[in-house]
């Protein structure tokens, strides 16, 4: 589905954030992102959607392919159009809008595809966001934001959901809704998923596989059942051992 080989980034023409990075999403999988604060997660996941440009980033070496194609020059909406969804850190919906109004917000992505909105499906996925349709985003909670966010990447129909930290400043009992979610979103829904995590005890509940970068590069890769095992994982990412 995704696969990045061997890329380069910079910002600014200068700072290095990506120094030959590698990693595959195969169809149908969770796979995580680990690594410490500046390790370079979030640059890779804007490197796949081609969001960089906008910060001064570039991608210099190296090649994405997304879907058997490749990425280089296609602008961030096409990505879209052709089923990449990148939920970016801090959610990013229109917090002065209705909730349906973000979702309707979120349907021109499939503008000239031929295809329609599913709102009854998101709804029926959420039905919390069905009883706030017309509640402003802004007073929403924090998990329902989130969903909020989840349910405007399904509007886009989805076949690769990139996934920033969806755990961010939520509460335990809500994080464990919100993967509950991620989960349904990957067995009924079929999206693939690359999940960026600080939190690993909780990625390692839903991933299959997991890649942990530090400055710039992958370190360690595996299944979720060997990481979970290794000892500088548990010591470092999940505080026990
Ligand atoms: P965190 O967990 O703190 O969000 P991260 O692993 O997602 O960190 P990135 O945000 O990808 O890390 O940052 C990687 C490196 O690139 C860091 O050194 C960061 O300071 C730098 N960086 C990120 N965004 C920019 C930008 N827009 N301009 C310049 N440097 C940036």
């Amino acid at each position: 589905m995704l696969t990045i080989e061997n890329i380069e980034v910079t910002y600014h023409h200068t700072l290095q954030a990506l120094r030959g990075l590698s990693l595959e999403v195969p169809d149908g999988r969770i796979v995580t992102l680990l690594g410490t604060n500046g390790a370079g997660k979030t640059t890779t996941l804007k490197a796949a959607s081609n969001l960089l440009g906008l910060e001064n980033g570039q991608i210099g070496d190296g090649r994405i392919v997304f879907d058997g194609k490749s990425t280089a020059g296609i602008a961030p909406d096409i990505l879209v159009r052709r089923g990449m969804v990148h939920i970016r850190e801090g959610r990013h919906i229109f917090t002065e809008m209705s909730v349906h109004d973000n979702l309707v917000a979120a349907s021109y992505a499939l503008k000239g595809s031929g295809r329609k909105a599913d709102y009854d499906k998101v709804y029926a996925f959420f039905p919390r966001l069905k009883e706030r349709r017309d509640q402003i985003a802004g007073y929403l909670s924090g998990g329902e934001q989130q969903m909020l966010a989840f349910g405007r990447a399904m509007i886009a129909q989805p076949r690769l959901i990139l996934m920033d930290e969806p755990s961010l400043g939520l509460a335990p009992k809500i994080v464990e809704e919100i993967f509950a979610t991620i989960r349904r979103l990957n067995s009924e829904d079929g999206a693939s998923i690359l999940l960026v995590e600080q939190n690993a005890a909780i990625a390692f509940s839903v991933a299959d596989y997991g890649y942990i970068m530090e400055s710039g590069q992958i370190v360690l890769e595996g299944p979720v059942e060997k990481l979970k095992d290794d000892p500088d994982i548990r010591s470092f990412y999940l505080g026990v051992g």
